[in-house]
């Protein structure tokens, strides 16, 4: 059976990545049609303990600039109460405030110092916790609300593209659709189907996330333990986390039994712990790989389709999250032919580098928690590191997500980076002012000849002649329709010709 309606976009897979991506495509009023394979999105490793994720600075302003943080927010109070109980007494004694870690060596909040980092103004965005299950649900509200097709029960199994459009199989269904985009997981089918290149290293280890109780919970000492076969994470009565240096070799092969926990908890421990029951388990690896291209002709890939690495310091949803914050616009202005040739490619091309960035900060993370003494004597100068300001300041920048800089065309050094969170005179911010989607110009000083340029791109730019509570030295600047400068200016009059040329990413003008 075919669907006679030819789609802008198909979207494979409505985990965080599909669904945000599937807002920003409405944004622009494309059809977007999200195909699921899972029946529906409830599962019980979304939700606490397992599916606390961490969200990173650019993921919290990619939120804000949507509108979407206040409901992730309100939701994160009940998740912070949630995971009070959760990690029990052991979370309440401590007395610092964790602000994130690197292969468990924790840094804390009383010793990262933000000052240095450039263009920060004050209250800028920083990280929160949230769940998947909270996450996931706030973006498939949205994207139903902005007009969000979404099928569950509906796995792509194949397609073929042509020229001008792509065929997909799901379901026993054809569906067509000018563009397909895979944000189907880490075993991406489009990705497979569509012949990416996707290349990397092999596991160490499998990873085991379970949910136990035990004979004796206080037989085995809550937190993280390094032992001579590998880590174990226990916070009581029964949440345990492990990692067993077998090659990954268990991971996927064999069902996860009582029977197997206890085996490799009491290998790794040493302790002779008995497990009276399993009420969850779940296996990950640190296999990192990345598709070395993320674009084939018409169909795209991002999330964790696109890359995928150990959730060591919690990275996966962020990096997906930029990949469709980024590609959203992108793809937006290629269908409505609004686009320079290039700029889709320019998706691939920007996305990439900080993909590749995290696999090999999950793989250094890797090299510490190898049960050996050379993988010890170093994680022991990173404990002593992590603790000085500028150790605690330089990790935290880096699992924060704050040292992003995409390698645009340099003139200033703001470009490239996310935009500070300007505060116009009347009290709006540019967040506000990229809710829909849109560029913004922000004129500071009501410069004539930007009025002027403004008028020649219509309604895709939202041209905004104010000054600003603190413009940090700058008299304008274009802004992205993802929130990235893409031109700044310090000088008076602003140059017209380097405003236009900045504009590229943005319309072909002639
Ligand atoms: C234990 C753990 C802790 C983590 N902690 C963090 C953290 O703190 N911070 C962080 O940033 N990341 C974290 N991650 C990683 C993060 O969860 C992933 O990177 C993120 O979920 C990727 O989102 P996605 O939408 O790309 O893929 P997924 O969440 O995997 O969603 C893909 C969707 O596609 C569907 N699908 C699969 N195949 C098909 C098909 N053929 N057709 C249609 N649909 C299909 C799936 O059912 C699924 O709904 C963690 C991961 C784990 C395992």
């Amino acid at each position: 059976m075919c669907d006679s309606l030819i789609y802008d976009v198909v979207i494979a897979g409505a985990g965080p990545v599909g669904l945000f991506l599937a807002c920003e495509l409405r944004l622009a009023n494309l059809s977007v049609l999200v195909l699921e394979q899972a029946s529906s999105l409830d599962s019980p490793l979304k939700a606490l303990p397992f599916g606390m994720r961490g969200l990173s600075i650019a993921t919290v302003e990619a939120l804000y600039r949507r509108g979407l943080l206040p409901e992730i927010e309100a939701r994160r109070r009940d998740s912070d109460q949630l995971q009070r109980s959760a990690s029990g007494a052991r979370g309440a004694q401590q007395a610092r405030r964790p602000g994130g870690h690197f292969a468990g060596i924790q840094f804390f909040l009383d010793t990262v110092d933000t000052s240095t980092w450039p263009f920060r103004l004050p209250g800028s965005a920083s990280p929160l916790m949230s769940t998947m299950e909270h996450i996931e649900s706030v973006l498939s509200a949205r994207a139903r609300g902005m007009g969000v097709d979404i099928r569950y029960g509906c796995g792509v199994e194949s397609f073929e593209q042509s020229s001008d459009e792509v065929t997909v199989q799901a379901a026993g269904k054809t569906y067509r659709a000018h563009w397909l985009v895979g944000c189907d997981g880490g075993r991406s089918t489009v990705r497979k189907v569509g012949n990416f290149e996707f290349s990397g290293t092999e596991p160490e280890f499998t990873g085991y996330s379970v949910e136990i109780e035990l004979a004796d919970p206080d037989q085995l000492a809550a937190g993280r333990h390094y032992t001579e076969t590998g880590m174990y994470n226990f916070q009581p009565p029964g949440t345990l986390a492990m990692v067993d240096f077998d090659g990954g070799g268990f991971h996927r092969t064999r069902p996860v039994t009582l029977v197997h926990v206890q085996t490799v908890l009491r290998r790794i421990s040493g302790m002779d712990a008995t497990v009276t029951a399993l009420h969850l388990a779940t296996t990950w690896t640190d296999r990192a790989y990345q598709a070395t291209t993320y674009r084939n002709g018409r169909v795209l890939l991002a999330g964790d389709a696109a890359h995928i690495h150990s959730p060591l310091g919690g990275q996966g949803l962020n990096l997906g999250l930029g990949d469709a914050m980024n590609l959203g616009w992108k793809l937006a202005a290629t269908v409505r032919g609004t686009a320079p040739h290039d700029l889709l490619d320019s998706y691939g091309a920007e996305r990439h580098p900080p993909g590749s960035q995290v696999l090999d900060w999950s793989r250094a993370q890797v090299a510490l928690m190898r049960p050996s003494p050379s993988s010890r004597a170093l994680a022991a100068i990173i404990g002593d590191l992590i603790e000085t300001r500028d150790g605690a300041s330089y990790f935290a920048k880096r699992v924060w997500g704050a040292s992003l800089r995409y390698d645009l065309d340099r003139d200033h050094d703001l470009v490239g980076r996310s935009a500070p969170d300007f505060e116009l005179t009347d009290g709006t911010k540019l967040g506000d002012l990229l809710s829909a989607g849109r560029g913004v110009l922000l004129d500071f000083h009501h410069e004539a000849p930007l009025r002027k340029l403004a008028r020649r791109w219509g309604d895709q730019l939202l041209y905004v002649a104010s000054d600003a509570k603190d413009t940090l030295g700058l008299t304008a600047a274009l802004i992205r329709p993802d929130g990235i400068v893409a031109w700044a200016s310090e000088v008076l009059p602003v140059p017209e010709d380097c405003a236009m040329a900045a504009t590229r990413w943005f319309r072909q003008i002639e």
